[in-house]
């Protein structure tokens, strides 16, 4: 059984933080993600999004937010990704999680749930499965290539700016309206490698001629078109799944977890903080997280060595 001071459950922004504030104050800290990359919301949703509400960034990609806070970890702080927590059992000397680590207090910061990608309506082949992408990593991959990008939100229109700079895109929207931003659309409209492609929506795929043919469906009419990709991204969202925090007994308002004062739930020992986690007036951005976490950590402190005096200031420790 592997043993630690701490578990952060949730390797999103407020995750990443809440482990490195933990193993600046020495605790021995195991994080927990259920993608198989930590990063959560900025890394999956908008990687390539100017954030402008970071303190003491004027502006910053959240790709480089989350890889600052993930190049901040050291030793101390033992990442599982691949590993959504199912189980937390209160024992003696702490928490007992999924059988095989024991901890003795637990920061939730699962934000809203697990994820997964909304799926691409349409049955295909496993070789033409490979061609549909829901997370990019990294854009040079499509280069040269000619891209279609479904759905109509900012992430669908964000992707094709990003893609436009390494591909030809082709934006395919089952409405005529899209529901992103509107400065983003002027820009992608006036750029010659993008098409736009309106209200459409995918009936059939499959490779030809080594490249993936969709056939295209106007929406209220019968008139079909296909079209023909190296690789396509999906952007219609994604499902998220918080239900497993029911099973660990704190109390909820929603699908989110009450806090009271020092981000403490209704159990000993478990805090919450970042989205997940809700009381009067929570405002649900990346810099509120942050402070919840601190403010988690220093009751952490008290509790778990309430015989050493705190040093709240990292010039001190
Ligand atoms: C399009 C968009 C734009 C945004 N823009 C901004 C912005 O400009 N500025 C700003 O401050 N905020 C912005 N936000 C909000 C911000 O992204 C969230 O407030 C932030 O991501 C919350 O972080 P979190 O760590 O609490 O949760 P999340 O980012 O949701 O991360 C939670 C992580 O927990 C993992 N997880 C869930 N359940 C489990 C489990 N059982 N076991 C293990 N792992 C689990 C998930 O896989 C996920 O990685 C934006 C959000 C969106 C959708």
């Amino acid at each position: 059984m592997e043993e630690f001071d701490l578990a952060v459950i949730g390797g999103g922004p407020i995750g990443l933080f809440a482990a490195g504030y933990a193993q600046l104050h020495g605790l021995k800290v195991v994080l927990f993600d259920s993608l198989d990359e930590v990063g959560g919301q900025p890394q999956m949703l908008y990687p390539f999004k100017q954030i402008m509400d970071i303190p003491a960034y004027n502006e910053i990609t959240a790709k480089e937010l989350i890889s600052n806070l993930r190049k901040a970890l050291t030793k101390q702080v033992t990442i599982k990704v691949n590993h959504r927590v199912n189980e937390v059992i209160k024992n003696e000397t702490g928490f007992n999680i999924d059988h095989q680590f024991q901890v003795r207090s637990i920061i939730i910061a699962t934000g809203n749930g697990a994820f997964n990608p909304k799926k691409f309506p349409v049955k295909m082949n496993p070789a033409a499965e490979q061609r549909v992408h829901y997370f990019v990593k990294d854009p040079a991959i499509f280069k040269g290539q000619t891209i279609g990008i479904f759905g109509g939100g900012d992430s669908a229109l964000d992707w094709a700016l990003e893609l436009a700079n390494v591909a030809k895109v082709k934006l395919i929207h089952r409405r005529q309206e899209f529901r992103g931003l509107e400065s983003s659309l002027t820009r992608l409209k006036k750029m010659k490698n993008v098409e736009i492609l309106t209200p459409f929506l995918p009936k059939e795929a499959k490779i030809s001629n080594n490249q993936l043919q969709i056939t295209l469906k106007e929406v209220g009419s019968q008139e079909v078109r296909t079209e023909r990709f190296d690789q396509i991204l999906v952007a219609y969202g994604f499902r998220a799944d918080n239900r497993v925090v029911k099973n660990w007994g704190v109390n909820l308002s929603g699908a989110r977890i009450k806090v009271g004062a020092e981000m403490k739930t209704n159990l000993d020992g478990i805090y919450a903080a970042g989205d997940v986690a809700t009381y009067p007036g929570r405002v649900p951005i990346i810099g509120v997280g942050f402070g919840e976490t601190q403010i988690a950590i220093n009751a952490i402190m008290r509790e778990l060595f309430p015989e050493k005096t705190l040093t709240i200031h990292s010039t001190s420790m």
